[in-house]
């Protein structure tokens, strides 16, 4: 099959996905989006409310400033593939609201063969996890976002793996603290981007992950 097939395939059977309760509440499940032939990938948490509802990754508030910074680096959100680590919005009702929250384990659990069947279709060289959750995913478990944030690690799922600040993390700070996330978003977005140019040339790392994937992915001190 081509990609475009392995694509169609994939999507026809991710739509009607019920493996976790988060089925029950949503109006759209939300797959990856963009240049299959994308060498570069980023990886978010989960769609939001205009994302349930448009059925698109990133399209509310947070995909508006994803979309400004790849601008800014020269990149437009079509040719980058964007997408998450769950697919259905997860909720919490809160008197007669209905708010955000972060994903369970087991939802992040039963929702990873989807994850891993886009990148096994997409084939990414490079993945920029944004947010903590995509990284304990993507990179390994644990994972620190003020002590690890801008480090290159080898991944499962791509020879070259960063992550950093989650677009909607950032515009929750005030002041300077925005300015100052955004800034550092922007420059790994920047770092990603020089990083996967170079992989025509750049031969990936030899070194094997010396822990099982889901406990750690490896540091890499090359760059
Ligand atoms: S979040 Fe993932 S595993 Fe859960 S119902 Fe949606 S597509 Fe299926």
């Amino acid at each position: 099959m081509t990609k475009q097939e392995r694509l169609i395939d994939y999507k026809r059977r991710v739509l009607t996905c019920k493996d976790c309760s988060l089925w029950e509440t949503r109006t759209n499940v939300v797959t990856g989006e963009g240049n299959i032939d994308s060498k570069l990938v980023l990886v978010g948490e989960g769609p939001g409310e205009n994302e349930d509802l448009q059925g698109r990754p990133f399209v509310g508030r947070a995909g508006k400033l994803l979309e400004e910074i790849l601008l800014e680096n020269g990149l437009r959100r079509e040719d980058v593939w964007i997408t998450n680590i769950i697919r259905c919005r997860a909720t919490l009702k809160e008197g007669g609201s209905v708010r955000n929250r972060p994903p369970r384990p087991q939802e992040v659990q039963m929702c990873k063969k989807w994850l891993e069947e886009e990148l096994s279709i997409i084939k990414p060289k490079v993945i920029v996890c944004l947010g903590g959750p995509s990284a304990e995913v993507v990179i390994h478990k644990g994972f620190r976002m003020t002590e690890e944030r801008g480090i290159w690690f080898k991944s499962q799922y791509a020879p070259f793996a960063i992550a950093t600040y989650h677009p909607a993390y950032v515009l929750r700070q005030p002041g300077r603290a925005f300015d100052e996330l955004r800034w550092m978003l922007s420059e790994d977005i920047a770092e990603a981007r020089r990083k996967a140019e170079s992989q025509d040339e750049e031969v990936a790392p030899e070194k094997t992950i010396s822990l099982p994937p889901q406990e750690g992915g490896e540091q890499l001190n090359l760059f």
